[in-house]
Parts: C-alpha cells; structure tokens; sequence
C-alpha cells in the first residue's frame, strides 16, 4: 500500500521541474489504475513529463509500478530458455512472422504478446488473422502449453498485463502524449518484464516510418529500453535500424504473411531475411545459445515447419489460400532509371488509407488491403511498368491512397551510383 498523495501534487511538481519521488509514482499509478486519478489529471501529467522528462530512476519506478498494476508470467518452468523481441513499429516490418519461429525451431521459446495496429504501422495480430482460422487470444494454461510443444506463441497480450499501461496509452494517443521517451521506455518495457520473457531484443526503428525521426532520439529511447531491462534482470539488447524506406515489398495484412511464408520458404526480400537473422542471432545469444545458425535453419526448412505448427496451434489453416482483395491499382514508374527514395510513411498512409490500417480503436482492418511495390531503392525501373500495385476492397480508396504516395519517392534517370543506406544502424547493449 503506498503512502497517500494528492494527484493536483503529482501534476504541479512535475509541471514545475521536480523529480518526482518514489512514494509519488508508486500512488499515481495505483490510483490511475483504481480510477481515484481522473483521465483529465493523468493527461496533464503525461504532458508535464512529455515537457519536462524524467531521470533513469523515475523512469525505473514508473516502470515498476506499471508492472505492479498486473499480474507478471514466469516461463522458468518451461524446458527451454525463453527470448522475445520488440519492434517501435514501422511499414512492412512483418519480421515477427518469420522470427519466431525460426528461433524456435533453433530451440529458444518465444512467448510474444503482440497488438494491433493503429495509425499507418500495422499490428502483428492484424497480420495473423488474415490468416483463415487464427485466433489470437490464448488462456495462459494455453500459451504455456503452445510455448512447450512449439516453441512460438504470438498472441493477444491478456488485460491482466501492465493494466495501468494499457489506460495510459490510450489516454496518450488522444492528448498528443505518446512521443515521449520515458513513457514510451516505460509502457514497451513494463510489458515485456510483465510477460516473464528471460532475453529481449529491441528493434527501435529510426526514420520517417517511425515514432522516431532521428538516430539520436533513438538511441536515448533504446539506451533507457536497455537499461530498464537489464536492472530487472531481464537480458536486453537493442538494434537501431532504418526506417526511412519500408521493409520488404508489401505493407498490409494478407500481403505481409505471404511475403513472411516467402522467407520461410528458403525466399524473399534480402532486407526481410538480413533482418530476421540479425534478430534471431541476438535472440538466441541472449537465451545463451550460442551454437545454432538461424541462416542455416531458415535455409533448412525447419523454420517453415515451426510455423506451420504455430500457425494450427491457434486454430489457423497454413495451407489456406489468404483473402485477396477485391480491386487492384497499378501505378507506373515515372522514367527509367534507378529508384533513390521510397519514403516509409508515404506508403505506410497510403496502405493505411486502402484499409490496412484502422483510425480508432474499434475498427475493422480489410485483410487483403495494402501496397505491394515492384522495386526498393537501387533498383532499375523502366517508365510505365508498374512500380505499385494498390489492393483495396473499397474502390474510392485508391485517390486518398495515389495522395499519399505522391512525392514519396525518386527515380533518378542516371542514378548508376546510388547506393542504398544500410538496414543495420547501431547496436545497443
Ligand atoms: N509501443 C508501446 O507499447 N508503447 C508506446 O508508448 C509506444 C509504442
């Protein structure tokens, strides 16, 4: 039980550039969560530290009493070390799908709670429930069962988990709060302590795909991820990589797991698979395996069978054809010549505004909508082929969609010397 406060106390230290003290953040958050701590007042604090910051031990306290608002899973008991990874979120990074079980099948459990989308980055479970069948909600006796006989489970994150956590970031998503470091450090990780996982690899995304625009910026947010795991015992690693242009070929649901199947199959974009091998080899040197090649298990097959397996543990149908949808869009190239730019937001909007993606909460997403695009920067395109296919099921999608890719890339008539930058930035432990 902490010590009373008062939350007008809370607001104004922080609003006056106070640290606030332990017995203070533990109370806010309990109170928040209880419903004692109105939206109204939550909201303007959220705004006082999205002003005015917090330190490493605020940020560790707020952390730790987010956690506290719900119940914490254990996976000691399970017969094999556990490892999970987390994306800040991005276009077409569909990498989860092809990751988890590509380091189970090299003998590491990956027990993944994901989300849906929201805004232009889509959500693993939208992806997976483009597939026939899947379900994503699991009881945790399931998910423990799954994690022992698969060794890959990625399901919907229980409300038990980091209550407090789950109010605050919808409150955050209406009151412009959300693009704050120690609140976006605190709400990744006091779900990813919650969920028990023992190693945890960060992929923080940097560019104009994503929450964070420049490396800087992203490298203070992965630095307090790290730290925040690390003190909890909790081995963590974080990888910055690119997200100015979007990861692979597709954006969208049903579009994303077929590129996904593609790398399990021994195929797919380079991007796609340089990424998914990054992550799995600091997945599996986390959970302390060192003697496994997850290239060499992707090459094998044993990957695909993994997921196949996953994929009917929830009740999906692996050899199902996925939706597809109903109407089609081809945009030509402009000239011909080499493309130097495709910008990640540009076509995270526009698969976003053909149905991928939803604007509230409570929305449907369609499972076949989304982009597909015919080149990735350093590619020839010829003027007039396709350099986009558009798929929609509404059709007076398509003009919001062609608006949003207009000037989100370049064709450069003698770009021979254009050389792409790397997907690789940092790597933070
Ligand atoms: N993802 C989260 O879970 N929380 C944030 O604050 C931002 C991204």
């Amino acid at each position: 039980m902490s010590e009373r406060h008062d939350a007008v106390e809370v607001i104004v230290a922080k609003r006056d550039g106070a640290e606030l003290s332990d017995s203070q953040i533990d109370w806010v958050i309990d109170a928040y969560t209880r419903g004692e701590v109105a939206d109204e007042q939550m909201s303007a604090l959220a705004m006082a530290i999205l002003l005015n910051g917090m330190d490493r031990r605020e940020i560790a306290r707020w952390t730790g009493a987010m956690i506290a608002s719900g119940e914490r899973m254990d996976f000691s008991s399970l017969s094999r070390p556990t490892a999970d990874k987390h994306s800040t979120g991005g276009v077409g990074d569909k990498i989860t799908l092809p990751l988890a079980p590509l380091v189970a099948a090299c003998g590491v459990a990956v027990p993944q709670l994901s989300g849906r989308g929201l805004g232009h980055t889509g959500g693993t479970l939208d992806k997976l429930e483009a597939i026939p069948g899947w379900r994503a909600a699991l009881s945790n006796e399931e998910m423990f069962a799954q994690l022992e006989d698969v060794g890959a489970v990625i399901c919907a994150a229980g409300d038990g988990l980091a209550p407090a956590d789950k109010k605050l970031y919808a409150l955050r998503d209406v009151t412009g709060t959300v693009e704050a470091i120690p609140l976006i450090a605190s709400s990744i990780m006091s779900k990813k302590i919650a969920e028990g996982t023992g190693a945890l690899v960060l992929d923080v995304k940097v560019g104009t795909g994503a929450f964070m625009k420049d490396v800087d910026q992203a490298r203070e947010l992965a630095e307090t991820m790290v730290g925040l795991g690390t003190d909890a015992g909790v081995h963590t690693v974080a990888l910055l990589t690119d997200m100015s242009t979007p990861l692979g070929l597709t954006a969208g649901n049903g579009l994303e797991v077929a590129e996904s199947v593609e790398v399990l199959a021994g195929g797919g974009p380079a991007d796609v698979v340089e990424l998914t091998v990054a992550l799995a080899k600091e997945m599996l040197a986390g959970a302390g395996v060192s003697d496994v090649d997850p290239a060499e298990v992707l090459a094998s097959g044993r990957a695909m069978d993994a997921w196949t397996q996953m994929i009917r543990a929830q009740d999906g149908d692996p050899e199902a054809d996925l939706p597809t949808a109903r109407h089609t869009h081809d945009v030509p190239a402009p000239a011909t010549g080499v493309l130097t730019r495709l910008d990640a937001m540009a076509v995270g909007m526009a698969a976003w505004r053909l149905g991928a993606g939803r604007a509230r909460k409570e929305d449907p997403v369609q499972a076949g909508a989304g982009v597909v695009w015919h080149a990735r920067p350093g590619d020839q395109v010829t003027e007039g082929q396709p350099l986009f296919t558009l798929h929609t099921d509404d059709e007076h999608r398509f003009d919001r969609a062609l608006a949003s890719l207009e000037g989100g890339y370049d064709v450069d008539e003698g770009g021979s010397a254009f050389t792409p930058s790397a997907l690789l930035i940092d790597r933070i432990s």
